[in-house]
């Protein structure tokens, strides 16, 4: 059997900021230079890293980025007062509020605070409900199911009618976002969770899968139907047998995987690269919207 074709999240990714560089670069000549605000709380070092992604990618992008590193012990209504100034800030497209937050700092009340019209991570309710409504004319999607969106879109197009798209995962971020696109782009949709049963044989009746657990290397060669489409959203860190370091895999056994799918996503270089790139184009959107 041949091996599955690589979707290469970078390369497509890169071409996505390519695009997203040349219309800001308009935006910006007429005088809507898109803005984005990273906000960062505490010391968490992955999240660290992807904010530093994050801010390198917008400035690629000709963007006005900046980053508000805020203590870990912040009291919340200082937090809040924060994203009402840059609700209030022109210059400001998108505000973006990295996650996970310390304990003490109720997640719903932050990022529910951030106005719709600049919630470019897409998690405000107002975004939620129009995503699940089907109205993403003006919404803003949330930004690792897009990208997965994209990628499958390159693989089969953009009307997935007749395939049945098996999401494993059901959070906020990623499963139910996921299921409502692809349930938006024709798709019939299994939504999968840690209480269904028999979750091998389900995946295995997937034309797409998409594997958003945090699970490393759950999803194995005999869970996927040959040829199936397979999206591995899943970030986990393992250690390398008999050595003193770590490596990054998803949620998907990619070498026994590629030998049965059709096309499938690596990790790293797959669905990162794109959410990085999904945040940018929100962004953009945002000073479209607001230029307009
Ligand atoms: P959550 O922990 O919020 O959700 C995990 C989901 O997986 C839950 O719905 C849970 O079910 C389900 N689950 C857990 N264990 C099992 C199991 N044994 N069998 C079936 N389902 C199971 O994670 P996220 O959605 O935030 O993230 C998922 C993964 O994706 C993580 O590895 C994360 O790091 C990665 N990620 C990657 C991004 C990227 O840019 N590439 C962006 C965001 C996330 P239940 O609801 O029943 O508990």
């Amino acid at each position: 059997m041949t091996e599955a074709t690589l979707i290469d999240g970078k390369a497509m990714a890169a071409e996505l900021a390519g695009t997203i560089e040349s219309e800001a670069e308009q935006l910006t000549a007429k005088g809507h230079q898109p803005g984005l605000a990273v906000v960062i709380v505490g010391e968490h070092p992955a999240s660290q890293v992807y904010v530093r992604n994050k801010q390198r990618t917008a400035e690629k992008c000709g963007f006005r980025s900046v980053k508000h590193a805020v203590p870990e012990k912040v009291e919340e209504k200082e937090l809040l007062d924060l994203i009402e100034t840059l609700n209030a800030d022109e210059s400001i497209h998108g505000i973006l509020v990295q996650l996970p937050l310390p304990a003490h700092l109720d997640e719903r009340r932050i990022t529910q605070s951030i106005r719709p019209d600049k919630d470019v991570d897409g998690f405000h309710f107002v975004n939620i409900g129009k995503l699940t409504a089907g109205q993403t004319d003006d919404a803003f999607v949330p930004c690792t199911p897009a990208g997965c969106m994209l990628m499958i879109e390159k693989q089969l197009g953009a009307d997935l009618s007749g395939k049945h798209a098996v999401v494993i995962g059901r959070s906020n971020i990623v499963g139910k976002p996921m299921a409502s696109l692809l349930l938006q782009a024709n798709a019939t949709v299994t939504v999968c969770h840690s209480r269904t049963a028999d979750l091998p044989s389900v995946a295995r009746s997937a034309d797409i899968l998409v594997a958003a657990v945090g699970r490393p290397q759950m999803v194995g060669a005999d869970w996927i139907k040959p040829g199936a489409v397979v999206i591995d959203v899943g970030i986990n860190r393992i250690d390398v047998e008999g050595e003193d370091r770590t490596r990054l895999v998803g949620d998907v056994d990619f070498d026994a995987a590629r030998q049965v799918a059709g096309a499938i996503t690596p990790v790293p270089g797959g669905v990162g690269p794109m959410t990085i790139a999904m945040l940018m184009s929100n962004t953009l959107r945002a000073a479209r919207f607001a230029a307009s």
